[in-house]
C-alpha cells in the first residue's frame, strides 16, 4: 500500500496515473486517489485534493 503509487506500478496505469484533477485542474499530475465526495461519487484526484472534503467536481476552483 505505502509504494503504491511510485515507480513501475503506475506505469500500467492510463496515461501512467497522471491526468487533469478534476477537482484542482491541475494538469498533468498524478491521479491517484479515489475519494468519496458528499454526493457519494467516487472521485479520482491528486495528493493535493485528497483530503478535501469535495462536494462534487470542479467546486474548489476558487481557492
Ligand atoms: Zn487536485
Amino acid at each position: 500500500m505505502s509504494k503504491r503509487f511510485r515507480g513501475k506500478g503506475l506505469w500500467g496505469l492510463p496515461s501512467h496515473g497522471r491526468g487533469t484533477c478534476p477537482v484542482c485542474q491541475t494538469k498533468r499530475i498524478k491521479i491517484l486517489y479515489d475519494i468519496l465526495t458528499e454526493e457519494g461519487k467516487k472521485l479520482t484526484v491528486c495528493k493535493r485534493c485528497r483530503k478535501k472534503k469535495i462536494k462534487s467536481a470542479c467546486q474548489e476552483n476558487k481557492l
